[in-house]
């Protein structure tokens, strides 16, 4: 596995592979790697003949008060675990390769960036469209692959791909749950175990709400309502929001018909955690 840290030599590199007609698959992080990223990985090896994931986390999509200092890193872990799923690049580039003094340009996907994650994470999705549209200009993948996980930012990501025409086509792969059904995340690592366990209450409450649905309820509210009830009932956690919303355009739905998005944000700790799930009815 290359390790490459120049945006130079990853564009003379990917030029190279295009000019030997050879399909890249990339897998964009932001490090402190677990199955969830593995599994994208594995995917993109299936599915492309070059694979490049890259590590960067990414400045300009994290706010002030958020924890862009404290965000977990260990390079040396990420690169071993990379090397043995047989990682054929790592793009890995400091902050001032990326955004070098003066830089100016920024993408937004207009209305899908401020509603949900958006709503308490202004400037959020901003950074991750303009740092993703830019990996995919040095990279110059065929195929990208995310995970649901960040069910958002897919859909913002699949928007821009679309609006401006990229020629990649981009793939969601299902959330990575450890066996108690806490989703991974490398914000797990800010809890401790009694946060770990008051954590759990993210994926118990969608249950809750899958299940609400499947014995007939359709009414958002009532099903909210329960969802918030459960989330409040855990002391370690405080709910950013909890909301039901059509896949297409994020926006709140009264009654679920056809496929709907439930999807939450709780602080545990130190830790903004996101989970969801769709309901199909
Ligand atoms: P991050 O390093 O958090 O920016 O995540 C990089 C990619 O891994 C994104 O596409 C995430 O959606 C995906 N990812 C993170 N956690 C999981 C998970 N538990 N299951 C599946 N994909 C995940």
């Amino acid at each position: 596995m290359e390790i490459i840290s120049e945006i130079r030599r990853m564009k003379a590199v990917s030029r190279e592979l295009k000019r030997e007609n050879k399909t890249i698959g990339f897998v964009p992080t932001m490090g402190y790697l677990h199955e969830g990223h593995l599994s994208l990985v594995r995917e993109a090896k299936r599915q492309a003949e070059v694979v490049v994931v890259s590590i960067f986390v990414n400045p300009i999509q994290f706010g002030p008060q958020e924890d862009f200092n404290r965000y977990p890193r260990d390079f040396k872990r990420d690169q071993s675990l990379l090397e043995e799923e047989r990682v054929d690049y790592l793009f890995y580039p400091d902050v001032n390769e990326m955004y070098p003094r003066g830089y100016k340009t920024y993408v937004e996907v207009r209305d899908l960036q401020d509603r949900l994650c958006g709503k308490s994470r202004p400037g959020h999705f901003r950074g991750v469209s303009t740092v993703v549209l830019k990996l995919f200009n040095i990279i110059q993948p065929d195929v990208v692959f995310f995970g649901w996980k960040d069910a958002q930012q897919f859909l913002i990501l699949k928007k821009m791909v679309d609006d401006l025409n990229l020629d990649t086509s981009i793939v969601a792969l299902p959330i990575v749950r450890d066996d108690d059904g806490l989703a991974l995340s490398s914000r797990n690592s800010y809890l401790n175990a009694e946060e770990r366990k008051a954590a759990l209450v993210l994926n118990s409450s969608l249950k809750e709400a899958v299940k609400m649905v499947e014995s007939g309820e359709r009414r958002a509210d009532v099903i909210i309502s329960r969802v918030k009830a459960m989330i409040e009932n855990e002391p370690l956690a405080r709910i950013d929001y909890v909301e039901i919303v059509e896949l297409e355009n994020l926006l709140s739905v009264k009654r679920i018909k056809g496929k709907a998005l439930i999807a939450l944000a709780v602080f545990v700790g130190k830790a903004r955690l996101i989970d969801n799930i769709i309901v199909e009815v």
